[in-house]
């Protein structure tokens, strides 16, 4: 769509997911109201020292540019880098640090991500210390060589809401980046970098992409530095994302809107649901008032998301959930159309230390549950057939 950028700045999310700014408008590709998929390896030069912009795809690739033009544009960032995956993303971003340097990062993380900490950063001589960032004062952890802050907020999978202003302080006042995972939220309901934050992550695989279909991941940032640092790291690693996935998650985007306003009207739902069943012990969702969680939120996102963790009464009876919800799938991952269950113990969070996993209350009776978009009646009914069915087949697992 072709627009003045300032008034391109002022759209609402909702028309950003559909129409970006270009200078080229609709008359570039035959008017297509879709953007193509440009799948090609290579490009070709009119002659020495002329280009078109594109080289080679493992640098750029006109679809991908598009869509990190639009994922840069929905978290208000100057620029967006799309890999192959959330944790080519993250592995990449690493990539800015030198060995000697510090992090302090939030003890409850994607699993996957202290996996990548622990056993290939770790290794290259990037040290980590793991805190609670809601609870523990962050500025008695840094160090000479600290050189950044990350967190996942609301954290994974405990739903911990972080102040993300009060953390983007402590990092400004010590000269560290501030990196923020906004998977759980998306930038339908969450804007980091306008809370104070340096970099932000994705894994496009969850709400962006939105259909369980496709793996992909984000960097955003505002500051040139760290994305020409990061331009560098992706065309030599070669960790882009590929043209036809560049296009799905393009598609995916362009309803965001509609599946965040409606998974989040279920996640009410359950938990209003859950909330009623005495084998449910603990309900950790941002959206339940009176939380410290909820107040939080209520200041820094314009959402409460549709991400929650719930603790039963028993190992057992996790078990059984997981074997008899027949609508739900007992599955990893998160943010898409259908509704996925999670046993973050022995999935998500099973390479994280046993004793820090306990730590962060994340026991084998805890269950996380990405709410989806199909009718709250009927996930209700399928949770709840599970749950009352548990005390009939109590006796198979004791
Ligand atoms: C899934 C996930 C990742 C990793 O993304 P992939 O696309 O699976 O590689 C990182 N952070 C969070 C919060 C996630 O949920």
């Amino acid at each position: 769509m072709k627009m003045e950028g300032c008034r391109f700045m002022s759209l609402d999310i909702d028309t950003k997911c559909l129409h970006i700014e270009s200078e080229e408008g609709y008359g570039e590709h035959y008017g297509s109201i879709t953007y193509p998929i440009y799948q090609t390896a290579t490009y070709a030069h009119p002659e020495v020292g002329q280009s078109t912009g594109f080289d080679y795809s493992r640098l750029q690739n006109p679809t991908r540019q598009q869509l990190e033009k639009m994922v840069a544009a929905l978290e208000n960032g100057t620029d967006a880098l799309a890999f192959s995956s959330g944790m080519a993303a993250i592995t990449a971003l690493m990539e800015i640090f030198k060995p000697g340097d510090h992090l302090i990062t939030d003890a409850d993380l994607y699993g996957g991500s202290i996996r990548l900490f622990d056993n290939i950063n770790l290794k290259n001589g990037i040290e980590f210390t793991r805190i609670n960032c809601s609870k523990e004062d962050v500025e008695g952890y840094i160090k000479e060589n600290t050189r950044a802050i990350y967190v996942e907020t609301p954290t994974n999978p405990m739903m911990r809401v972080i102040d993300i202003e009060r953390v983007a302080a402590i990092a400004k006042k010590h000269d560290l980046l501030l990196i923020v995972d906004n998977t759980f939220l998306s930038p339908y309901f969450q804007n980091p970098l306008n809370l104070g934050a340096d970099v932000v992550i994705h894994s496009g695989t969850k709400y962006l992409g939105g259909h369980n279909d496709t793996i992909a991941g984000f960097v955003v940032a505002n500051r040139d530095d760290i994305l020409e640092k990061l331009r560098f790291i992706i065309k030599t690693v070669g960790s882009g994302l590929a043209p036809f996935d560049s296009w799905l998650i393009l598609r995916g985007i362009k309803t965001l809107g509609i599946r965040m306003e409606r998974a989040q009207k279920n996640a009410f739902e359950i938990v209003k649901y859950l909330q009623s069943e005495p084998m449910v012990k603990n309900i950790y969702y941002p959206g339940i008032e009176g939380t410290e969680s909820y107040e939080i939120s209520k200041k820094q996102a314009r959402g409460f998301g549709a991400m929650l963790t719930f603790e039963v009464e028993s190992a057992a009876l996790t078990k059984h959930i997981l074997k008899y919800t027949k609508l739900i799938p007992f599955a990893e991952s998160l943010g898409g159309v259908e509704t996925l269950l999670t046993y973050p113990y022995t999935q998500t969070h099973a390479d994280v230390p046993e004793e820090e996993r306990i730590a962060n209350g994340i026991t084998d009776c805890v269950l996380r549950m990405s709410v989806g978009i199909e009718s709250a009646k009927d996930l209700i009914a399928d949770l709840k057939y599970a749950i009352d069915s548990y005390d009939g087949y109590k006796a198979q697992y004791i």
